[in-house]
């Protein structure tokens, strides 16, 4: 089935990763994001080694290796004295799975698979256009966009994240909803960061319906920080809300003297916020010649820090699918059969993890006790 053109709606890590995997099978790719040009935003990611295995296949991790961090320790601390309780040591993780994992800056992961993408086909990715419906019928799919374009392709996946459009309307009347949840994420430059958090790099702090992570990117000349906690109400969408540091201070007021004293240092701007979403597993992603992937299929809240890592898994397993089938409905068959059981997981497992790290009487599970790094979505099977 090596003629399949296949449509992509959603240009974020999810979609390109499929994109880049498909082109390397030999498959004619067209990829339709919403966003006028097409980029990530800035923050950090943990790219687990499960993740790791299908950028190796992709032919981009050394590259984001290269350009990211990978701290020796991952610190688990008091959130109110900032005492470190207990390290997982990343030599651990790499005697078990060959690799660490990466602390990484979004945009840089996305221009790297944005690049690999256009250097296989110039002429694949489409800015600017938003998902508006689509028809299929026994020989192909047409998709349209509220910009009154149109495509027509083998297959259609949709890429769109966790409101996605595409969800929608192969599923109508099931709604993302605000789950209590609102984050704050900021980067700053390493300067602004109290020398004893520097030091510590990777520091997690479990609080009362709180939680707060901070990690190095690009080799330690920013720090990321992402606080999450529990609200009652949340109307806004989007992920460059702009917040106050005074807000996330006081919301964080009894965290240790340097966590609060980071928060304040936040360049004006550079704070932002936004409410968790979550959705309900579905019984099948799959409608004839359309599937979905990453948080359009599994919406997941970001506890276990992998809704990346599965995204990119998806986007691997989905271009083996294609080119171990004869048909489009088959290429969609096995790539749902290999791949629901673990976005279905990971997604409530996320959500219990939710409930731990917002209570510090709980004992964590992480997704390396969980086993989520011994997965290869380069040679599970499909
Ligand atoms: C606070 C936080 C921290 C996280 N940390 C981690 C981590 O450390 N590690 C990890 O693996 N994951 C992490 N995640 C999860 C991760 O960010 C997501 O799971 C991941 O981005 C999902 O990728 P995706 O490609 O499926 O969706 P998205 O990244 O949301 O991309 C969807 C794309 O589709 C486009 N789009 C949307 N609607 C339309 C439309 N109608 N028409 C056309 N295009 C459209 C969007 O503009 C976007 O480009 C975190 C998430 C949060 C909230």
């Amino acid at each position: 089935m090596r003629v399949a053109r296949i449509i992509i709606v959603g240009a974020g890590i999810g979609g390109l990763a499929a994109a880049l995997a498909l082109q390397r099978r030999g498959f004619k790719v067209g990829v339709y994001e919403r966003a006028s040009e097409i980029r990530e935003i800035g923050a950090g990611l943990i790219i687990a080694p499960n993740a790791r295995r299908a950028l190796r296949d992709l032919g981009l991790d050394a590259a984001l290796a290269a350009i990211s961090s990978c701290v020796p320790l991952q610190n688990t601390c008091d959130y109110a004295t900032g005492a470190v309780k207990s390290t997982t040591s990343t030599a651990l993780i790499v005697a078990k799975h060959g690799y660490g994992s990466l602390q990484v800056h979004r945009a840089d992961l996305h221009r790297l698979l944005m690049q690999a993408v256009l250097a296989n086909d110039a002429g694949s990715l489409h800015p600017g256009h938003v998902f508006a419906g689509l028809v299929q019928d026994a020989k192909g799919v047409t998709v349209t966009f509220t910009n009154g374009a149109s495509d027509r392709g083998d297959a259609v996946i949709g890429a769109d994240g966790n409101a996605s459009a595409v969800r929608s309307l192969l599923f109508p009347g099931e709604a993302t909803t605000f789950n209590g949840q609102i984050a704050f994420r900021a980067l700053l430059p390493a300067e602004l960061v109290p020398p004893s958090i520097r030091k510590l790099e990777l520091g997690m702090y479990q609080a009362p319906k709180r939680y707060l992570l901070h990690y190095p990117l690009r080799g330690g000349r920013i720090m990321n920080v992402i606080g999450v906690g529990q609200a009652a109400q949340w109307e806004a969408e989007g992920w460059a809300i702009t917040a106050e540091n005074d807000e996330f201070a006081n919301a964080y007021a009894d965290f240790s003297p340097e966590i609060v004293a980071m928060i304040r240092n936040i360049p004006p701007g550079e704070l932002f916020k936004w409410g968790l979403r979550d959705r309900e597993p579905l019984a099948t992603w799959t409608q004839g010649r359309v599937t979905m992937l990453g948080d359009a299929a599994h919406p997941m809240t970001p506890f276990l820090g992998q809704g990346a890592c599965i995204a990119i898994e998806d986007g691997l397993v989905l271009a083996r699918a294609f080119a171990a089938s004869e048909t489009i409905v088959e290429a969609l068959l096995r790539y749902e059969n290999a791949r629901k059981q673990r976005g279905t997981n990971v997604q409530l497992w996320s959500r219990d993890e939710g409930r731990t790290l917002q209570d510090e009487t709980r004992i964590r599970r992480t997704a390396f006790d969980r086993g989520l790094f011994d997965y290869d979505p380069a040679t599970a099977p499909v």
